[in-house]
């Protein structure tokens, strides 16, 4: 049987969830992306990371809101410390050269810094500083049932971690062990996503989400202070104001969001997902709601480079 080429081509490059890696400044194929196991950030979770999408338009491949993620890959490695050994153009230029290394026509892109393997006393600094791009294709995050009836939500035993004990502003790995953990715990008891709130228990956001309220025709974007300031949630509310609606950032309690009218749930791996119920209480009538399906459609057509008002948020691969 002939071996299959190495050359990457869009059938096996989408045949295979990770094809081609740029690793240390040279695409090479992601057999030879490998790590030490003494690598620092494995042990410790002193990485930073960001996630962003590339969609397909009527121009070929088109990354979204590019150089928003690239700046805050930079910024989460100056919150802990790290010395980035790429600008956020060069990551920017390294993100478009692993798309068209992979010939990918839409994907979720993974770039990643990280501390290497030269010591593994708790100071990392005197560890090389990595860097790498992947890119995956990868469909709707929370399952397309969740898209289409509306995910069900519940509140996690877990708190979002306090800006003053982890730097929540940074996309860092060892943060996401307090993602994962709600993630996990809302999985095994049967529901989509988990809601995290505060010490107090005013809302924070879910695992990698930031969540939107609507009621009586006004979008409440959730705001608290240890939030990631999600590119999405910042694309949501451009977009309400541009549809002419209402938008009022504020902050709320759990049982607030029982008796919205709608939830939604947005981020770049979600997207605009809505919500069905939390804490198995339906929200509204208990399935998608009608201003969350509209902003999930209208999110799509922003990405895909359908609305010209939009079109600057879009770095064509190809051109
Ligand atoms: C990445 C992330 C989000 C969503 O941010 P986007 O920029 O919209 O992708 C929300 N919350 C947390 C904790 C995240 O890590």
């Amino acid at each position: 049987m002939a071996q299959p080429s190495t050359a990457p081509t869009p059938a096996n490059a989408a045949a295979r969830t990770t094809g081609q890696i740029w690793f240390d400044g040279r695409v090479v194929p992601s057999e030879q992306a490998v790590v030490s196991v003494l690598t620092h950030a494995l042990h410790y979770g002193t990485s930073v990371f960001e996630g962003i999408r590339a969609y397909e338009t009527d121009r070929g491949a088109a990354v979204f809101r590019l150089q928003e993620h690239s700046r805050r890959l930079i910024d989460s490695a100056k919150i802990i410390g790290m010395p980035s050994p790429y600008t956020a153009t060069q990551i920017d230029d390294a993100i478009v050269e692993t798309i068209r290394a992979n010939g990918l026509s839409s994907c979720y892109i993974r770039p990643l810094l990280w501390y290497g393997s030269e010591s593994l006393g708790v100071d990392p600094r005197k560890n090389s500083v990595h860097a790498m791009v992947a890119t995956m294709p990868w469909g709707t995050y929370l399952g397309d049932d969740a898209v289409r009836k509306g995910a069900r939500l519940m509140t996690s035993s877990w708190r979002r971690s306090p800006g003053d004990v982890m730097p929540t502003k940074a996309k860092a790995g060892g943060n996401y062990v307090n993602s994962v953990l709600a993630r996990v715990e809302a999985g095994e008891n049967g529901f989509d996503e988990a809601l995290l709130l505060d010490k107090e228990g005013f809302v924070a956001e879910g695992s990698g989400e930031n969540i939107f309220v609507v009621r009586d025709g006004v979008l409440y974007p959730i705001a608290h202070s240890v939030n990631l300031r999600g590119i999405t949630r910042d694309t949501v509310m451009a977009l309400a104001r541009w549809m002419d609606v209402e938008v009022q950032p504020t902050m709320a309690t759990r049982d607030e969001l029982y008796t919205a009218d709608e939830v939604f749930m947005v981020g770049t791996a979600a997207e605009v997902t809505p919500i069905a119920s939390i804490d198995r209480r339906p929200i509204g009538d208990g399935a998608a709601g009608p201003f969350s399906l509209k902003m999930r459609e209208t999110y799509l057509q922003a990405v895909s480079g359908k609305i010209p008002e939009f079109d600057s948020w879009l770095t064509y691969v190809d051109e």
